[in-house]
């Protein structure tokens, strides 16, 4: 996971991405450290299984910190970029994740067609 991690720092760190990104954290509010040692503790810190995988760009308000995409998708600061797809659910829901994902894009997609 170490090295995993790395490679992901490593595309982060290329264009268009690089400019993009502000800083990398742990859920526990840690940033990434230089030493692959410190890392090993904080990803043993900070990993835990997940039967679902789903809200790594989580919805929220302008005001969320954590949140990536607005109510109907959108990116917050960018323009013409919208995420239909489990990442954008806010939690883990407590119902199946296939019709809550369908049901999601559906509207989303709606509401890309009313606007464009
Ligand atoms: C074994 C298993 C069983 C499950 N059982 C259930 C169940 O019984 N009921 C239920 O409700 N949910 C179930 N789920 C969960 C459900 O399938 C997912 O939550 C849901 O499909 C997530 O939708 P998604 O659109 O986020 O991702 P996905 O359905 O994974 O769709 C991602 C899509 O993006 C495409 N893609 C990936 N990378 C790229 C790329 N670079 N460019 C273009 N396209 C790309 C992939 O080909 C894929 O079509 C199950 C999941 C698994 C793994």
């Amino acid at each position: 996971m170490v090295e995993a991690i790395r490679k992901v720092i490593n595309i982060l760190e290329q264009k268009p991405l690089k400019g993009q990104i502000t800083s990398v954290m742990f859920c526990d509010g840690n940033l990434l450290p230089s030493s692959s040692e410190e890392l090993e503790v904080l990803i043993r810190k900070n990993v835990e299984s997940c039967l679902h995988i789903t809200s790594s760009a989580p919805m929220g308000g302008k005001n969320d910190p954590k949140a990536v995409v607005d109510n109907k998708g959108k990116v917050y600061g960018l323009n013409g970029l919208y995420i239909a797809d489990a990442s954008i659910l806010p939690d883990v829901p407590s119902v199946a994740t296939n019709p809550t994902v369908i049901m999601a894009a559906e509207y989303i997609a709606d509401q890309i067609k009313k606007n464009y």
